[in-house]
């Protein structure tokens, strides 16, 4: 066994932030990842037809992502995030709802919500305030029936951000998940809800960036070589892992940062809970140019089979991106069906659009973006791991969404208990 030495499986930004905090605490570090780049769900791709690279989908994160903007600050990069929290959502008649709030007092943003009626902004800061108080419930949907919601406030306001932070209808988002992220962005002291509007891809943003720092670091990456299986030793411990290569990699610990299916694959024996993958699609369009949606805007669309759009140079032109969360129906479609549903929802919000002036567009589902507990009502318990077996993973925080915070997280309390685990058995 290799004292102080561990083997990171999957390189998403869980594993990567389980790295940089062990290569940090002195420990050496070999990384695995089974593609042949980093960033696993959070990741960029070269669009050759185009002549750009692009990401999976594009990722909104926001200023409370804390132990994601400790990763990028290790990396010595920061999160591009707006002055103050605003977004804008827009009608099918080009009527629009605005939030802008003071970064002090992130909340009043709800409350000086422009294109709402006061019943509806009193009825959202209600709803806020009342959050802690109605963890009892198991689905958002139930959570909001009992704060009496007005119509408006739940179409304008909670309808577009439960599905987008927690990639559910409100139906099948669990409410305890949405109260974290609630307290996070607009109700704890340090609560900052302004969103990073980065005009990089996710590869120039932190892929490659955290991939320098590792490797400065001394840890060795192995990619395009998964791990298929882990062999015990007589004492129920991992003794190495196997790649499909055929490499047998010995460690003392190993973090597990894969998703849960494919965990349960490499841990037959062991009990992990049952999980439903939720699909997000994207389009990516890119143009000469576009005036009427000019590059570091992004907006929600209301009424509209997608829902948020964002705009970013690349070079002399520009990328718009149309993005849905839980998008069961979209991804049910062909990429014809979808490219030509971005067209028309381009045409009918933006009156300066036209399609002819698409140079080349792309469609991309990820069915499995993100998982939900399928029984969020049982405790969640991992059972029958191996004494030297840590696993990480957005959705291993049952209190907390799929998010890129969540993998950071997770990531860095593996480390932690890999460096405690060592320093307890020394
Ligand atoms: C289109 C899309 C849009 C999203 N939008 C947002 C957003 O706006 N904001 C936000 O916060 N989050 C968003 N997310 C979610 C976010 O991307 C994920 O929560 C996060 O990236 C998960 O990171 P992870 O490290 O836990 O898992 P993953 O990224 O899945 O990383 C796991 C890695 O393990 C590798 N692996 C698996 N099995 C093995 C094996 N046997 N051996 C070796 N390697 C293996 C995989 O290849 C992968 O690289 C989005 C996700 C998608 C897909």
């Amino acid at each position: 066994m290799m004292r102080n030495r561990t083997a990171v499986i999957g390189a998403g930004v869980a594993g990567l932030s389980s790295a940089v905090e062990l290569l940090q605490a002195g420990h050496q570090v070999v990384l695995i990842e089974q593609t042949r780049s980093c960033g696993g769900r959070a990741r960029s791709f070269c669009w050759s037809e185009a002549g750009c690279h692009v990401d999976t989908g594009p990722h909104l994160m926001m200023g409370c992502y804390q132990n994601f903007r400790w990763l990028l600050n290790a990396a010595g990069t920061t999160l591009p995030l707006q002055k103050r929290f605003t977004v804008e959502l827009l009608g099918r008649h080009g009527e629009k709802i605005v939030f802008a709030g003071a970064t002090k007092r992130p909340e009043l943003a709800l409350l000086r919500a422009q294109g709402l009626g006061i019943l509806d902004k009193w009825g959202l800061i209600r709803g806020l305030m009342k959050a802690s108080h109605l963890q009892n419930t198991t689905y958002v949907e139930e959570w909001l029936s009992a704060l009496h919601q007005p119509p408006l406030a739940r179409h304008a306001f909670w309808d577009p951000f439960v599905t987008a932070v927690l990639n559910q209808s409100p139906a099948t988002g669990l409410s305890r998940q949405l109260i974290t992220v609630l307290h996070h962005a607009f109700l704890d002291s340090d609560a900052d809800p302004r969103l990073s509007i980065s005009d990089r891809c996710l590869d120039e943003l932190y892929v490659q960036p955290v991939v320098d720092l590792i490797r400065r670091l001394g840890c060795e990456v192995i990619l395009g070589d998964g791990v298929v299986s882990l062999e015990d030793n007589a004492h129920g411990l991992i003794r190495a892992a196997i790649t499909r290569h055929g490499h047998h990699i010995e460690a003392e610990s190993y973090i597990i940062a894969v998703p849960p299916d494919a965990l349960q694959q490499l841990l037959p024996a062991s009990f992990i809970p049952c999980f439903r993958p939720s699909p997000i699609v994207s389009v990516h369009a890119l143009l000469a140019d576009a005036p009427f949606f000019p590059p570091g805007t992004f907006m929600g669309l209301l009424d509209s089979p997608f829902h948020w759009v964002f705009s970013r140079s690349v070079g002399n032109r520009c990328l718009l991106s149309l993005l849905t969360s839980h998008a069961q129906k979209l991804a049910g479609l062909s990429p014809d069906e979808i490219t030509s549903a971005a067209r028309d929802t381009l045409s009918t919000f933006f009156p300066g659009f036209h399609p002819h002036n698409i140079l080349s567009i792309i469609s991309i589902k990820e069915r499995k973006a993100t998982y939900q507990l399928t029984s969020p009502g049982q405790p969640f318990e991992i059972a029958g791991m191996p004494d030297n077996a840590f696993i990480a993973g957005d959705w291993i925080e049952p209190n907390y969404p799929c998010t890129i915070e969540s993998a950071a997280l997770s990531g860095r309390r593996a480390a932690m208990a890999v460096i405690k685990h060592g320093s307890d058995n020394h």
